[in-house]
């Protein structure tokens, strides 16, 4: 078992630790709001 890739579960936003809204879509692993921000760098521009 490997205690630090295993989130899902506990682990909220990986940037905040926000368990509430996270986005797990793009296996981000982010908040919403976290996620908006990840967004933009990765080119996702439909959320901004
Ligand atoms: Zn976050």
């Amino acid at each position: 078992m490997k205690p630090k890739k295993s989130f899902g579960r506990k682990v909220g936003c990986l940037r905040c630790g926000r368990k509430r809204g996270i986005v797990r879509r793009y296996d981000l692993h982010l908040c919403r709001q976290c996620f908006r921000e990840v967004a933009m760098d990765l080119g996702f521009r439909k959320y901004q």
